[in-house]
């Protein structure tokens, strides 16, 4: 066990690809300012790369009081040999309270592998993380389908409660790491909330370099080139307007896509989203996918044509600003989470509606 009075502080991995930082790095430090404003200590980014300290400062504006900046050529390209013994090395070296990882491809590699080497718990793809006894109960029993109200909650510490659907999205469940520490998680793309930028607190943000060892010979891959993929991947996460099509459209799924693409448009630049029937069916691309399996997003508009609205579904979208569903069954399930509701055969309603917002702007 862990002597836990030797660790402090919030540490998130900022992860940088070809020297940008990712929108995730954001939405962690964000979240980990609320955690450690609750524990009353630092939030510390950590950025590995090459010549990446001119981006560090942008951290402090979301909330890092602290960035440490590892940089060497060594670091310039992902490689888990190396990431793994420089994240580690500075963890043993400093002993952060908890550290936060990004359930991106990167993260999902190297969570796993840090945690397995410093041997403490790792809760994957977290939704939801909690210090807050209180405040972690009332969000249970918010999202919960059982009733706890007679349910006797009587623990007080300083845990982190990392929460993520399991069985199929049918349960949350909350997990805590009592033994060891830091406490780790890697924490899903898209689901916490960026707080507004602060040039102030960025200015304010303290960089730091601090000494670590990673030799050539640390490294047993060798990176030759990256190549991005041919195909351009919809950037769901960070639209304004979504449009997503379910089942619905299998009457002439061409004609349905194409009615959401110009619904996207109309509405001001957006993108088109799917429930998961249509990803499966091969009618679009895995990155089209909303919900549990899919991305997790909170864009201003969301239009839900033709999708049920299960658990699986409304767990990606169910926080958007304003909810319209187009559904031609009154009792759909997507009703109840929509702000707005058309009981309707996409196909005719669509068109209307595009007329409708185009009349509008005129
Ligand atoms: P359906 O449930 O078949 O609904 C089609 C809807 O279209 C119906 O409500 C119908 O009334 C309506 N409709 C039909 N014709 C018209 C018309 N002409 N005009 C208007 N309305 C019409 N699903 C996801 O979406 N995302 C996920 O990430 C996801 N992950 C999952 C993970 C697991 C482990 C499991 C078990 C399931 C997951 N699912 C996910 C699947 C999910 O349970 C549902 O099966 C899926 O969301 C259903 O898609 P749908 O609403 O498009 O289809």
């Amino acid at each position: 066990m862990a002597d836990f009075n030797d660790y402090k502080g919030v540490w998130v991995f900022c992860e940088q690809r070809q020297g940008k930082l990712m929108s995730t790095d954001f939405e962690l430090v964000s979240e980990a300012r609320k955690l450690a404003d609750e524990l009353g200590c630092e939030v510390t980014g950590l950025l590995l790369g090459d010549n990446v300290d001119g981006i560090a400062k942008e951290l402090g504006g979301y909330g890092a009081d602290k960035v440490m900046v590892c940089d060497s050529p060594l670091l310039k390209d992902y490689t888990t040999d190396a990431y793994a013994k420089v994240v580690c090395d500075m963890v043993n070296e400093y002993k952060p309270e908890v550290l936060l990882i990004g359930a991106t491809n990167i993260g999902r590699d190297l969570g796993p592998r840090c945690a397995a080497r410093l041997h403490t718990g790792l809760t994957a793809d977290a939704t939801h993380l909690d210090i807050d006894t209180a405040k972690y109960v009332e969000f249970l029993k918010e999202s919960s389908t059982i009733d706890l109200s007679k349910q006797k909650f009587d623990y007080e510490d300083r845990n982190l409660k990392m929460t993520r659907p399991a069985f199929g999205g049918h349960l949350m469940a909350t997990i805590i790491c009592p033994r060891f520490r830091p406490q780790m998680s890697t924490v899903r793309p898209g689901v916490m909330k960026k707080a507004p930028f602060d040039q102030a607190k960025a200015d304010a943000c303290q960089i730091v370099k601090p000494a670590f060892e990673l030799a050539a010979s640390d490294i047993k891959t060798e990176v030759l080139s990256v190549e991005k993929a041919a195909e351009k991947l919809v950037d769901l996460i960070g639209a304004d307007v979504i449009v997503s099509v379910g089942r619905g459209i299998s009457k002439d799924v061409n004609k349905g896509i194409e009615l959401a693409e110009q619904l996207a448009a109309a509405l001001g630049g957006g993108v088109v989203g799917a429930s998961r029937a249509v990803t499966d069916a091969g009618w679009m691309s895995a990155d089209h996918q909303v919900g549990q399996t899919g991305k997790t997003v909170h864009p201003k508009i969301y239009v839900a044509l033709g999708i049920s609205g299960a658990i699986q579904h409304t767990a990606g979208m169910q926080d958007s600003e304003c909810i319209i569903a187009v559904n031609k069954n009154e009792s759909a399930p997507i009703f109840g989470v929509a702000d707005y509701g058309i009981v309707g055969d996409l196909f005719k309603v669509v068109p209307e509606l595009i007329k409708q917002v185009e009349a509008a702007k005129a």
